[in-house]
């Protein structure tokens, strides 16, 4: 075994498990014709890689919805809430929730834009493997074509440290508590998977490399012996993944029977230097992560070389890989077909980087790994050109700003988007595939914001919005009109379930040939007398949601979208914009996974914040939006940012988050969620009262605004304006009696 991957793509080129799942849903088909898809796309992908020349193939990468619920599943780790329903239905049920019965929560993997539905334990859980269990399954059906695989599954250690506690568990309960209970039903699969062949089994890690405490690494290392000593079971290759290793944890592991261990030595260069320093690893297995698993870029082969021979003399073998599942890159260039053939040249899909692989391992093999003719970019790092910060104190803004808008204490506004409607979405499709011209859908266009600011009149809003609908997606729209991104037709990557994105592709130095959003602001501007907030989407949220080029620094390229926005602001302002919203939902999604690394992240993200927006006049008054509710480790860069309105997702945790950043010294405007528009369900004019009367305990009245907890386009007008009339009610209300 020279090399292999750490997982692949599950969707199919054509997304045709998404498909295939979406008519299973709907009752267009019946389980076996799911099961038959689910087998061809599994065989497809096992076939491929032993075609391409792959050393070992992995299997169990599959998944119906997700890795992590298939784990739930396999250790029978299942809710009581669940148990009445069997099969199938129990399975989508856990991912999606029917009828009086609420899927699992969901959250991301990571740092990733891939989300796995979160495991609930108690003390009572008991764990037991389950029949037909799906690793052994997909084991022997690729056997039964004649491939060899190795089963990869959610490690224990870091499967507990995922799942929370459920909700009717004791204080202080903890699902790795239960680590022992669980390593008994691995022991007991690996047994079975010894018995039925398998040679090498791979156990997935990623949480050991974020922080752990001492308690955390003896209980990882205490799992890994007992599964280690088993005398009847496949090897093991232990992954870790997204980041560096402790030194703690990898003489934990080093130290217990485990063949093999990986290193990410893409997200993780500092890993061969823990390496090196571990002894216990001289006789063992290192698999080197050098083909990046995160990103679309051609590997620069000599490079990658150069990684893995960091690797030698550490272990007694060193084998090649990704540096993680390639789950999170679209499945195959070749599917490309109108990409810029310069940007193209540049690229790899999963495909290509299997290729990679074989092709890096032959050339090392023959000693001559060839550097890629990628083009090589600037690497001196970002310097902020200290015109990041406002030139005044936010006190003279704040006056200049209340004397020029004349807006009321508790001002009323939305977060950008309105409902996008069957038609808008019709209007967008016909352009795109030229059934109508672009007269004809500036018209369509114009005709929904002329709409969207009548119906913003007549609920009495104070700050308005032209409703974004000419945007199919607020990262989407703006790599459209920039310069240094590129679209693909089919880099579809799986988000969560059937839920495919296809993020745009920042390939070289971003510019602005031409305003972007001008026109739509100032028509909208055009039609009412009250304030038309313009709407852009921030740097970091225009990072976090593409692949980046990685022959730069981040900062670098966040300095370039920023002062690309700065423009579009400029533009904005010159066209009698006075509001100018710049959102950044992933500012949090980015942070790194070890704290150690937090401030030199916050740095450049709240800099490239600061750098778009500080161009502005004191009168202009810029806000920002977040939606996520729990802030914690970025509560204090919200208040770096300096925008002097803060909308954020606040109604499912009642207001709590603004005491928190009150706490954390944020002084500026706040804009509190007021209700949840996640669901379709209309808020009383009441239980909006009580949530500004909650936020008007720590925040005056002039600096509080009354807003929903982010964008509309997912709801329908019906309980758009039911709610939004509710809204500006209860403002009323608490401005006349606060
Ligand atoms: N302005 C965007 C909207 O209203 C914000 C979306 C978001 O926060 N994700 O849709
Ligand atoms: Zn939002």
């Amino acid at each position: 075994m020279t090399t292999t991957i750490l997982g692949y793509p599950r969707i199919g080129a054509r997304r045709e498990l998404k498909f295939a799942t979406e008519d299973y849903w709907a009752g267009r088909t019946d389980a076996a014709a799911l099961d038959e898809i689910a087998a061809r796309l599994r065989a497809e992908v096992w076939t491929g890689l032993r075609d391409a020349g792959l050393g070992t193939i992995p299997s169990n990468t599959f998944s119906l919805y997700d890795q992590v619920l298939d784990t739930t599943v396999l250790v029978d780790a299942v809710s009581d809430r669940y148990r009445h329903l069997e099969g199938l239905d129990r399975y989508f049920a856990m991912a999606r929730g029917v009828q009086d019965l609420p899927a699992l929560e969901m959250t991301k993997w990571f740092d990733t834009n891939y989300h796995y539905i979160v495991p609930e334990l108690g003390p009572d859980t008991r764990f037991g493997l389950v029949d037909g269990a799906k690793p052994i399954a997909e084991y022997l059906e690729a056997k039964g074509l004649g491939i060899e695989t190795r089963p990869v599954l959610v490690g224990p250690f870091t499967y507990l440290l995922l799942a929370k506690a459920a909700p009717d568990a004791p204080d202080g309960f903890r699902p790795l508590d239960l680590l022992d209970r669980l390593v008994d039903v691995y022991a007991e699969l690996l047994g079975r998977l010894a018995e039925a062949g398998t040679g090498w089994v791979q156990l997935d890690e990623p949480v050991v490399t974020g922080d752990l405490d001492d308690e955390e690494i003896g209980a990882l290392s205490a799992a890994y012996r007992r599964l280690g000593a088993l005398s009847r079971r496949p090897e093991i290759l232990l992954a870790t993944y997204f980041g560096t290793v402790s030194a703690e944890a990898l003489t934990g592991l080093a130290g217990t029977g485990i063949e093999a261990i990986s290193l990410d030595l893409v997200t993780g260069p500092g890993n061969a230097d823990v390496a090196a320093g571990v002894p216990e690893l001289a006789g063992k297995t290192l698999v080197a992560g050098v083909i990046d698993g995160r990103n679309v870029w051609k590997a620069d082969r000599a490079r990658a070389g150069q990684a893995y021979a960091t690797l030698l003399g550490t272990a007694a073998r060193v084998e090649l890989s990704t540096s993680c599942s390639l789950l999170h890159v679209p499945v195959d260039l070749d599917s490309e077909t109108s990409l810029d053939p310069r940007v193209r040249e540049r690229l790899a899909f999963a495909r290509q980087k299997v290729a990679e692989l074989v092709a890096l391992d032959a050339e090392l093999a023959a000693g001559t790994p060839e550097a890629a003719q990628s083009a090589a970019g600037g690497t001196e790092d970002a310097l902020w050109r200290g015109d990041d910060s406002r030139r005044t104190d936010r006190a003279v803004r704040f006056a200049a700003q209340r004397a020029k808008l004349g807006l009321p204490d508790l001002a009323t506004t939305t977060i950008g988007s309105f409902p996008q409607t069957a038609e808008i979405r019709k209007a967008r499709a016909d352009h795109k595939a030229g059934r109508i011209d672009d007269a004809g859908y500036a018209a369509a266009m114009r005709a929904e914001i002329a709409h969207v600011i009548r119906l913003q009149e007549e609920l009495a809003l104070d700050v308005l919005v032209h409703g974004e609908p000419e945007r199919n997606d607020m990262v989407q729209y703006f790599a459209e009109q920039l310069d240094g991104y590129a679209a693909t037709e089919h880099g579809w990557v799986q988000s969560y379930g059937t839920r495919c994105v296809r993020p745009p592709i920042l390939h070289g130095d971003v510019t602005r040939p031409a305003p972007m959003t001008v026109e739509w602001t100032t028509y909208a501007q055009s039609l009412t007398g009250k304030p038309v907030k313009g709407m852009l989407t921030g740097p970091v949220t225009m990072l976090a949601w593409s692949f980046v080029r990685d022959d730069q620094p981040l900062p670098r390229t966040a300095h370039q979208v920023a002062l690309a926005l700065r423009e579009e602001i400029a533009d904005l302002e010159a066209a009698g914009i006075g509001i100018i919203q710049v959102d950044e939902p992933a500012l949090r999604e980015l942070l790194p996974p070890r704290r150690a690394d937090h401030d030199a992240y916050l740095a450049w993200a709240v800099g490239a914040f600061r750098l778009a927006t500080s161009g502005v006049a004191d009168t202009t008054q810029i806000h920002t939006h977040m939606c996520y509710s729990e802030f914690g480790e970025i509560i204090g860069a919200i208040g770096a940012l300096d925008a002097d309105v803060t909308s954020v997702e606040a109604a499912r945790s009642h207001m709590e988050l603004v005491t928190d950043l009150h706490d954390a010294g944020y002084a500026n405007g706040i804009g509190p969620g007021v209700y949840d528009i996640h669901s379709p369900r209309v808020p009383t004019v009441e239980e909006m009262e009580a949530n500004l009367r909650r936020a008007l305990k720590v925040v005056p009245a002039d600096r509080l605004w009354v807003n929903p907890d982010c964008g509309l386009k997912t709801r329908g007008y019906p309980e758009t304006k039911a709610a939004l009339s509710n809204l500006v009610t209860a403002a009323q209300n608490v401005r006349a009696t606060p």
